[in-house]
């Protein structure tokens, strides 16, 4: 089968990921082969390809939007069949014994599996997943509207979990790429006014035509106090930017696994009145489930720029240039 294959970080004008023909893998007892029909990328096989999160592997496929059908089944594994449509996400595994896990808290695993990571993902012709861990996609939906919503939809829906969305809240977006383009669809379905701060006239355009009621510059300041916020960029800059547009009282959940630096910033005013900052880590099978399901009832389908095998360096450098509205999706037979 072809793989894409990460041997060694490196700048993205590089071109780190070498495509190669590699023997289909064998499902171990409790694993699926997918055969992968596409597989989207995330802002993390950025941070991963180009050494931002250290290696954990000497070799690497990258890839954890992966929708796929079961080619194999393994030993042991029941309630799934040949054929069917499934996704595999950023955790791939957790170990289900460790506090956080016996908690509920699957996503802060200390034992996790990260697709793409930690084990192969899905930037090839065939992927193996933990059966336990895939999540049955729509069958009839086409591959590259289903592939976005399972890192940037997933984690884009968590954070608004973690910032503690209710109903008609007035919320702040700062960035607008892949998963804040799907979190929008969410929000305005929960009847929210949604405030959009980002860069690049595109980006914000898309803003608009998505139902913003108010669009800015990455670090403008919305004109009315937010309820609740989100940021998307990597950049601490933009977390600031949210903590001083919030009112008393209201949350920022920062959606980022890497960010350049914090700023020092100034307590009495940014964080005092009980307003919060939080990370957004991971995502539970839970998130994944009730997403895909809400995704389906709304009829969510993203902006996609596609992009074959061949050429996922490129779609990699079309993300970390932000040159592309939406999400960018490999197509992988
Ligand atoms: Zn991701
Ligand atoms: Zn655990």
């Amino acid at each position: 089968m072809r793989a894409a294959v990460l041997h060694q970080p490196a700048p993205i004008e590089q071109n780190p990921l070498q495509l190669e023909d590699l023997p289909v893998p064998e499902p171990d007892p409790g694993e699926v082969l997918l055969r992968v029909e596409a597989c989207g990328v995330c802002r993390t096989d950025l941070h991963i390809t180009m050494g931002e999160l250290k290696p954990l592997l000497s070799a690497v496929t990258p890839g954890h939007q992966i929708v796929g059908r079961v080619e194999k089944l393994g030993a042991n594994v029941s309630g799934l069949h040949a054929g069917q449509r499934l996704g595999v996400s950023w955790l791939g595994g957790a170990d289900g014994t460790c506090l956080l896990c016996r908690k509920g808290m699957e996503n802060l695993c200390d034992q996790p599996t990260f697709t793409g990571y930690s084990v192969n993902g899905g930037y090839a012709e065939y992927a193996i997943a933990r059966a336990d861990f895939c999540v049955p996609l729509p069958e009839e939906a086409d591959a590259k509207d289903v592939a976005p919503l399972l890192c940037a939809g997933i984690i884009g829906f968590r954070s608004l979990r973690v910032a503690e969305v209710e109903s008609g809240d007035r919320v702040g977006l700062f960035g607008f790429g892949a998963s804040a383009h799907l979190a929008i669809e969410v929000l305005k379905h929960w009847g929210c006014e949604v405030y959009v701060a980002t860069r690049g006239a595109s980006h914000q355009k898309l803003a608009r035509d998505l139902g913003a009621v108010w669009v800015g510059e990455a670090t403008d300041r919305p004109p009315v106090q937010l309820d609740r916020a989100v940021t998307f960029a990597p950049s601490g800059d933009v977390v600031i930017a949210a903590l001083s547009s919030l009112r008393k009282g209201g949350i920022v959940a920062i959606n980022a696994i890497h960010l350049d630096r914090m700023p020092q910033f100034d307590y009495d005013t940014l964080l005092w009145g009980e307003r919060q900052l939080r990370s957004v880590a991971n995502m539970t099978r839970q998130d994944a489930h009730d997403f895909v399901k809400l995704a389906t009832e709304i009829g969510i389908r993203p902006r996609t720029t596609l992009f074959t095998l061949d050429q996922v360096n490129e779609a990699l450098a079309a993300v970390y240039h932000d040159s592309i509205d939406g999400a960018a999706v490999v197509l992988c037979q």
